[in-house]
Order: C-alpha cells, then sequence, then structure tokens
C-alpha cells in the first residue's frame, strides 16, 4: 500500500544541485556550532532551514542526552521535515557533533525560493515527507500520551494526532509496563501530554493540544481572504492544491483533521492510481502538504459555528470557543465542503458508550479493542463492508449487521463477494440492534432478527449508517434538499453546478445535494470549482 514518503532507510541520498544551494546561500546567512551546541530543541518552531557545509548535526535522545540514531547529517545535507511547510513544531533535539558550519534561511524566505523553484522544491519535500515518515513509524517524535486507552477523551486526543500525522507515543496507564510506569510516576497518574522531557499539557484535548504543539496556527483574522474553504476532506483538500496553485489567497478551517470521512478509512482501493490501495488519510496528507507548498494555510482543530453576509458582499466565518476567544474569519468567497456525518442509532445508551466500545470509524486506533473480542459491524454501504474486512484481521470473529435482506443495492459488488467469501466474517441479514449493554463500556449487543430477538458478547460495535450533512453553520444563507443536502447548479438556477443561490458560496463533495458520495468525484469537485470561483473573483475586481 502507498505510504505517504518514501522509506528513509532505502531511499537513494541525494545532494541538492550546486544552483540550488547557491540560491540558499543567497538568501541565507552562515552560522557556526561549536561541537555539543543544541542547534534546535524539542518545542521550538520550524522557522528556519539549515543546510550543512561543514561539520555533523545529530539527533540526541532528550533523556539521555545520547546520540539516538546511528545516522547523522554531513556536508550537503539539510535539517528539517515536513512541519517545516506550516512553522510546526520541532520534535527532536538537534546538536552539532563536532564543530559545524551551516546555512541558515528563514523560513519564509526558503518557501519564496521554493515556489519559484520547483525542482529544488520536490527534493526537500521528498526529504521532508521520509523523515516525517519514519518518525511517525517508530515513534520518535518527543509527544508523548499519557492515560488510560479506554478512555475517550484520551482516544479524542490520539485520534486527532494520529490523524494529522504527528509522531507521538501512547502510555496506556491501565497498561502497567516498565516504561508506562515510569512516565505515570511522572505526571501524577493524570491523563497529559508530554513535549520532551518536562513541558506537561494536563487534561488535553485536541484543541488544546493543538496549541501546545503550536498546529491552531495564528489565523490572523484582522484581513479578508479570497476563498475560505471550510471542511478540510478530500474536497477541501483538493480545492486548497487548485487555489493555491491559481495564486488564490486561501484558507482552509477544519474541525478535526485533515482527510474528513476519507481519513477514518485504512484503505481505499478505487481511488486511481494507487493500484495497491492507499489510507484515506495519506492520500489527503499528500494533498495537504501540495497546498501548504502552494501558499494554502490549514488551520484546526476549529469548527465554523456560524456564516454572516457583509453588506459589501463578503462572508464572516464565526469559530468555536469560548465567549471571549471567539475568533471570526472574512473572505470573499466560501467553499463549503463539510461533507457529512454518521447518523446515530435510537437507542438509550448509546451516547454513554460512544468510545467506550462504540465506534464510528475503524482505523488502527479502533482495531486496538478488537484483539481480544468478536466484533460487530452495523451498516450494508462500502464504508460498513471496508470496516468488517479490516477488522477480521485483529477481532476474533466480525459479525455485519444489515437491516435490508441484501447487499446489492448499497454496497460495491466486489466487497460484497469478499465479504461473502470471508470465513472470518458472518452477514446478519434482515437484522437490527435494539439494545446495548454495559455500563463504563459496551459488554454486549441484542439484536431483533427474522427469527426472533439473539444476543452476541462484544466489546467493540461499529456503527456505519449512512450519513447527514454537516450544514447547520451555513445559517440559512444556502438553500437546501429535504434531507439538508446544498443545492446548487440548475436546481438553483446557476449555470455553475457547484455555485449556490447565494452569490460568492460553492459548494462540493458529499455535502452537495446529488453528488456521487466518493473520494474520486468530491476530489474533483474540489478541483474544478476553484476556476469558478477564481471568475467570480476576478468579476468582483472588475465590478469595484
Ligand atoms: C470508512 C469509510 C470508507 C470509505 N471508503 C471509500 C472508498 O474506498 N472509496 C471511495 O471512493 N469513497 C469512500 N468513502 C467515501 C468518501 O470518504 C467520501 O465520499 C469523501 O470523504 C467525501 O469527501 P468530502 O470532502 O466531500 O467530505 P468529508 O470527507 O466528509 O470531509 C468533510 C470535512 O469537513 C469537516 N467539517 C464538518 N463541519 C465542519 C465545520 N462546521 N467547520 C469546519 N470543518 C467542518 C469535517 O471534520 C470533515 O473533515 C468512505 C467513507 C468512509 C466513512
Amino acid at each position: 500500500m502507498e505510504q505517504i514518503g518514501q522509506d528513509l532507510e532505502t531511499m537513494r541520498r541525494v545532494p541538492l544541485a550546486d544552483a540550488h544551494v547557491e540560491a540558499i546561500c543567497e538568501i541565507g546567512s552562515e552560522r557556526s556550532y561549536a561541537a555539543g551546541e543544541v542547534v534546535a530543541e524539542i518545542g521550538d518552531p520550524m522557522d528556519t532551514f539549515i543546510y550543512v557545509l561543514e561539520g555533523e548535526i545529530e539527533v540526541v535522545n532528550p533523556y539521555t542526552n545520547e546520540r539516538m540514531l546511528e545516522s547523522a547529517l554531513g556536508p550537503t545535507q539539510f535539517m528539517g521535515e515536513i512541519g517545516f511547510l506550516n512553522r510546526g513544531t520541532n520534535y527532536l533535539r538537534m546538536r552539532a557533533s563536532v564543530d559545524t558550519r551551516v546555512i541558515e534561511t528563514p523560513r519564509t524566505a526558503m518557501l519564496d525560493l521554493m515556489s519559484r523553484v520547483p525542482e529544488l522544491s520536490d527534493h526537500i519535500i521528498t526529504v521532508f515527507s521520509a523523515r516525517r515518515r519514519k518518525q511517525f513509524e517508530m515513534s520518535h517524535g518527543s509527544v508523548k500520551v499519557i492515560g488510560a486507552d479506554r478512555d475517550p477523551a484520551v482516544q479524542e486526543v490520539e485520534r486527532f494526532l494520529s490523524r494529522n500525522r504527528i509522531p507521538f507515543k501512547s502510555y496506556d496507564m491501565d497498561a502497567r509496563d516498565e516504561a508506562t510506569n515510569k512516565v505515570c510516576d511522572l505526571t501524577g497518574h493524570e491523563p497529559s501530554v508530554i513535549l520532551g522531557t518536562d513541558t506537561k499539557l494536563e487534561d488535553p484535548t485536541p484543541r488544546k493540544v493543538a496549541q501546545f504543539l503550536n498546529l491552531d496556527l495564528d489565523i490572523c483574522s484582522q484581513r479578508t481572504f479570497d476563498l475560505l474553504i471550510v471542511g478540510g476532506g478530500p474536497a477541501g483538500v483538493a480545492a486548497a492544491v487548485y487555489a493555491g496553485s491559481e495564486g488564490l489567497d486561501a484558507l482552509v478551517i477544519e474541525d478535526m483533521a485533515v482527510g474528513g470521512q476519507a481519513g477514518t478509512s485504512s484503505r481505499i482501493e478505487n481511488y486511481m492510481g494507487f493500484p495497491t490501495g492507499i489510507s484515506g488519510t495519506d492520500l489527503t496528507y499528500r494533498g495537504q502538504i501540495q497546498a501548504l507548498k502552494f501558499g494554502t494555510r490549514f488551520v484546526m482543530p476549529r469548527r465554523v459555528n456560524a456564516l454572516e453576509r457583509r453588506e459589501d458582499g463578503s462572508f464572516c466565518a464565526r469559530l468555536d470557543g469560548d465567549d471571549e476567544d471567539i475568533d471570526e474569519i472574512c473572505a470573499n468567497a466560501v467553499l463549503v465542503s463539510t461533507g457529512v456525518q454518521y447518523r446515530r442509532l435510537p437507542l438509550e445508551n448509546l451516547r454513554e458508550l460512544e468510545g467506550s466500545g462504540v465506534f464510528y470509524s475503524a482505523t488502527e486506533m479502533e482495531a486496538r479493542f478488537c484483539g481480544q473480542t468478536e466484533a460487530v459491524v452495523i451498516g450494508g454501504g462500502n464504508s460498513a463492508g471496508q470496516a468488517a474486512m479490516f477488522l477480521s484481521r485483529t477481532a476474533k470473529h466480525v459479525h455485519l449487521v444489515v437491516r435490508s435482506g441484501s447487499l446489492a443495492a448499497s454496497m460495491s459488488s466486489y466487497l460484497t463477494s469478499r465479504l461473502e467469501a470471508d470465513p472470518r466474517i458472518t452477514i446478519h441479514y434482515n437484522t437490527q440492534v435494539t439494545a446495548l449493554h454495559g455500563e463504563d463500556w459496551l459488554t454486549g449487543v441484542t439484536f431483533s432478527t427474522p427469527d426472533g430477538e439473539s444476543h452476541i458478547d462484544t466489546t467493540a460495535l461499529f456503527i456505519m449508517i449512512g450519513a447527514a450533512p454537516n450544514t447547520e453553520w451555513l445559517s440559512g444563507l444556502v438553500e437546501t434538499d429535504e434531507k439538508g443536502f446544498v443545492l446548487t447548479g440548475s436546481a438553483v438556477g446557476r449555470e455553475s453546478p457547484f455555485e449556490t443561490g447565494t452569490d460568492g458560496i460553492f459548494a462540493v463533495g458529499d455535502v452537495r445535494s446529488g453528488s456521487v458520495k466518493r473520494v474520486a468525484s468530491a476530489v474533483g469537485e474540489g478541483s474544478v470549482v476553484v476556476s469558478q470561483i477564481w471568475t467570480y473573483l476576478d468579476s468582483l475586481k472588475n465590478r469595484a
């Protein structure tokens, strides 16, 4: 399956071309570090590009202060990883192991150079992505999440980090292994996130963690953007790439993590160009990197709660936050790409058990809870089918519960055939869940079947039963169909298929009425809508 970057171990090391080094020297300045001097500390913002002229820079274990990796950066190599594009936080302590001379270039000047020299940009981004992949796979980063794995608040933080591709290591306080006990002593057994050895965030939430790690960007609400893209699923990310490449000043606001629903799919097999499949997170993460390269900015996790139209025709989006902490972002055009969210089942103790045995996505995060149990997946669509296939690798057995008598109308036939042939999966047709059991954690599920009531002991239930559009934040500014999906194109008298009835508001992807609910169509719509937005913005300039 495709990955976010190449494998650093097997990647051929290619020095930067002489002309590129010269260009970097022109915008940077030389600096020397004495042997043993720290070049970058954990928690520092990544705002400098460092190219090594002479000497060596090593990664240091922050606990022992010893060298952590065998390999180090030498002459012709450069420091940094993909977070540099977004002025992220540095997760590693880097130190000169001998007297070292480098060229240091401010981040903004370096990004400007990269946008002018695509070959240089490709080279740097390839290396940066491979380094992030390595950090992610080896949990090299210095972010530690401490808490009980079964605590929904801890799961939410881990899901946020994992879906945003932030390298972290989790310590399960229930597990009581040696490594965990050592870190637990440090925290007094409260859930927390630790950066490095001594910076601690207690009672963490995704928003607090984002601020702590410098991901919740300074959104600069003083200026008016050309385009505000609300929702960072495949549609929004595709629009972010095209908006950046067409020179629009665009900002994406995402409530949880870039990737949207696709980010909850462990394997997308029908997206063109990836014959061995790609995880939704990796696909959209690649898009995010591409968009960042073109200058589009991302803000997350922030939710748009309301939208207002100003007298001059521009829009202001009001973001979530405490009363004193409410931010507003304004733009001349708005792209609605907020997709859909899973429906809930009308079951009595559902809310109490969400995150405690009841889940709405099936990724590695949730699969951890299936090793000792039979898993139940509810739903007859592709997402339920994929979840069943994926979970069958870890769960003792998977039960797919389908309300209708067949999967033919709702699921792709390749998936149906695989499910029917898999001995680790049982499909229960004409069956519905009627009760959930358990107090702190799910212990079982009752079904009604054509033969009467039945019961399965399970500690992992996955609900995937269709979805409702995320449109409440639109504050009635656009028309929707009877199910709440946004109406566009001829349905509201517009020539452009993605324009809503309100000048300056466009909609793409799953949230749009009549769209095909697939990754490829969301990406396609997000890509092509930008030329229509560009024309609209241009007409505003001509009017002024
Ligand atoms: C488990 C699963 C597996 C799937 N597998 C496949 C597959 O194999 N192939 C395929 O083609 N399709 C698949 N799909 C469908 C596909 O993922 C969707 O069609 C696609 O993600 C839609 O993209 P989108 O950008 O329109 O919306 P979404 O992916 O829903 O993204 C919308 C984003 O908007 C954000 N958002 C919502 N409200 C707000 C707000 N008020 N403020 C800020 N942000 C907000 C959400 O957090 C979300 O990230 C799958 C879906 C699921 C759930």
